[in-house]
């Protein structure tokens, strides 16, 4: 029986957190325009139908945008609590099938996400740097090795870095998570 089949674990998450996460990871240092980099941005309302999904307003070319503007977030079906909990699930290893079945979504569609979020939860952010308590013991066990020695040796060196680096954003935003629930 899949957990899923016990707790709907996505019902549980709350959209609003999940905003003030992207929010917490991208514009840590104050949201930027992402067409000219400014900082003179004001916040201009919220998404039409997503009520946590911030809209800015650039001073400088009065360019729009958001939260999720220009990251792989950004113009997909899905809402944003499932890219979170995908990434929660890629940091703890689990394969596509079973991130699918925990998210009740179809394998097609994981496995899109599960890329697309291997180069970078947001991407297009001008900083994803490393601060000094990411859990690098956690994500150094490069679990795609786990059972499948050739799946990883068919893969190149640039995958592996780019895997990496999706599990080192999962685990800070477990670290992150955890933090904000204490
Ligand atoms: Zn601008």
């Amino acid at each position: 029986m899949a957990a899923s089949d016990l707790i709907n674990l996505s019902g549980l998450i709350d959209d609003a957190k999940c905003f003030a996460l992207v929010r917490q990871h991208r514009w840590s240092e104050g949201a930027r325009c992402p067409v000219c980099g400014s900082g003179a941005v004001i916040r201009d309302g919220h998404d039409d139908t997503q009520p946590y999904r911030q809209r800015y307003r650039c001073k400088a070319c009065a360019g729009r945008f958001d939260d999720l503007t220009g990251t792989v977030l950004a113009g997909h079906h899905q809402p944003l609590r499932a890219w979170v909990l995908c990434l929660y699930f890629m940091g703890l290893n689990l394969s596509n099938r079973q991130i699918a079945l925990e998210l009740g979504l179809d394998g097609s569609d994981v496995q899109t996400m599960t890329e697309q979020l291997r180069r970078g939860l947001v991407a297009k952010a001008p900083e994803v740097e490393l601060t000094g308590e990411v859990e690098i013991d956690e994500v150094y066990v490069v679990a795609g090795h786990k059972g499948q020695p050739a799946a990883v040796a068919k893969r190149g060196g640039s995958d592996a870095v780019a895997s990496w680096q999706a599990r080192r954003d999962a685990a800070r935003w477990r670290r992150t998570s955890h933090l904000s629930s204490a």
